[in-house]
């Protein structure tokens, strides 16, 4: 068995989902569990929809239900006009019924909260039915093309915790649920599709695990089915020396180990969701990283980190982080400070990133979403505190990075015109991270691209 996970814009359009049902058809024989994303565009528009919907203006609730419903009749049209000639043209009256179900369930849900809170439990639902409507359109197509091809709902075997839009997954009652239910639908069917992103709670309540998180449901499936490969389909050529949006000369890496692809993945590389590595990794399962659009190139293979040589392999970022420095000298030669600020962080629930300290201050990263007001005004009690806005993140990941001659330096030399707010060696020598002026951000990773990408290195 594999599990083979498609993005966002691999199932984008018709066009899109035509490519992505040949790589399907291609890996028939080793029974294909295809987990698939929201089309692209569709997650947001769904967010979208709950601000509206709470915002109590009915009009646009009403107008961006119309487009998702739209855009999906139309790649269904789209779909089905462009069968094989000799072929029956597919009927779509179920498919368009599904859509105009799902759809209506949108509206229903949205009249009934228009202008007021809603519960988290029906946000998760509302937010989830764009993995709704694509794997319903990707299966009735693989249908048409004669693949024998079998829906299942996530929501049958992805148990998780009750944070409903942030929700955990709980292994053992996925383990316990999912094998069979696959194993089952495999019974009628060569290929079995399902949705990411989505979960539900013991109790049948629908729940949704964080942006971007079909990746992790993909590799958790391939972790409980002991999959022989676990395969995220996406828009680039693999993971790339750096985000190819940003360095147009970013080349795919050919292999990665787990922990380098699990601290890019944290040090926000988007390619691949921060929990998707760790099911893959904890049974040795391949995971690859490949292009829909370009499905001949290599594409990324995640390994264990004995197949992987030391090395400088990519530079992530985080765009929109603060710093926040507290000074204290009553921290010289005291014992628990750090405790009672990293408490303080728990307390209000919020990650950090990097740490740097010296003899009395210590300075952190936070994402920007996170809440820095209440957190600096509780920090005040230890000392003086600053925050830094509109600051970047830039990291060199790699395994054993520290022990590349000259990579300090380096990055040094990269970025002598820039001002460095924070620099810090990730203590498990796999990434070396910067922070620096937001704007100037993409030029420090073009430059440090350059170094140690480019320049025949
Ligand atoms: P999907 O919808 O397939 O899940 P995502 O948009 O989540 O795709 O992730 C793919 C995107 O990740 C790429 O288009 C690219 O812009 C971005 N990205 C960031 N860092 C990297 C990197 N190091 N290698 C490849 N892509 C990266
Ligand atoms: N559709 C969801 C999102 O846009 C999940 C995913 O793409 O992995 O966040
Ligand atoms: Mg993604």
């Amino acid at each position: 068995m594999i599990v083979m996970k498609f993005g966002g814009t691999s199932i984008g359009d018709a066009a899109a989902i035509r490519r992505t049902i040949s790589i399907i058809t291609k890996k028939m024989r080793s029974k294909p569990v295809v987990v698939v994303s929201a089309c692209s565009g569709v997650t947001n528009m769904l967010h979208q929809l709950v601000d509206f919907t709470e915002e109590g203006d009915k009009e646009k609730s009403e107008k961006i239900i119309s487009s998702i419903k739209e855009r999906h009749k139309s790649t269904v049209d789209e779909l089905a006009s462009g069968v094989d000639p000799k072929r029956p043209t597919p009927d779509t009256t179920e498919i368009n019924q599904i859509i105009d179900k799902l759809c209506n369930s949108l509206w229903t849900l949205s009249k009934a909260h228009m202008g007021g809170q809603i519960p988290d439990a029906d946000k998760a639902y509302m937010i989830s039915l764009g993995e709704y409507l694509s794997s319903h359109i990707v299966c009735f197509m693989m249908n048409a093309l004669g693949v024998k091809s079998a829906w299942i709902d996530a929501r049958h075997f992805m148990i998780t915790s009750h944070d409903y839009l942030t929700a955990a997954a709980d292994v053992h009652e996925v383990q316990k649920r999912a094998i069979g239910i696959i194993e089952r639908s495999f019974k009628n069917a060569d290929v079995v599709i399902t949705q990411g992103f989505v979960g539900v709670t013991v109790e049948g309540d629908p729940t949704i695990m964080g942006r971007g998180s079909s990746d992790y449901s993909a590799s958790l499936l391939g972790m409980v089915l002991d999959a022989d490969r676990v395969e995220i389909w996406t828009d680039v050529d693999g993971v790339c020396t750096a985000d190819p949006n940003i360095v147009p000369a970013a080349k795919g890496i050919g292999k990665l180990s787990y922990e380098e692809a699990a601290e890019l993945a944290r040090f926000g590389a988007k390619v691949l969701h921060p929990l998707s590595i760790e099911p893959a990794a904890s049974k040795n399962i391949p995971l690859y990283v490949l292009n829909s659009m370009n499905p001949d190139s290599e594409g990324t293979v995640v390994l264990g980190s004995s197949c992987i040589f030391d090395g400088i392999k990519s530079i992530s970022y985080n765009e929109n982080i603060r710093v926040i420095n507290i000074y204290s000298p009553k921290m010289i030669n005291t014992t628990g400070f750090l405790t009672k600020i990293f408490s303080t962080f728990e307390k209000f629930g919020v990650s950090v990133d990097m740490i740097s300290t010296s003899e009395a201050s210590v300075s952190v990263t936070v994402d920007a979403s996170a809440p820095v007001e209440p957190v600096a005004r509780e920090l005040g009690k230890f000392g003086n505190i600053t925050v830094d806005r509109d600051k970047s993140q830039v990291s060199i990941i790699g395994k054993n990075i520290i022990g590349v001659k000259g990579a300090v330096a380096a990055v040094f030399d990269a970025v002598s015109d820039n001002k460095i707010y924070m620099m810090s060696q990730g203590s498990s020598f796999l990434n070396l991270s910067i922070v620096v002026d937001r704007p100037e951000m993409a030029t420090v990773i073009r430059k440090l691209h350059k170094v140690f990408f480019e320049n025949g290195n």
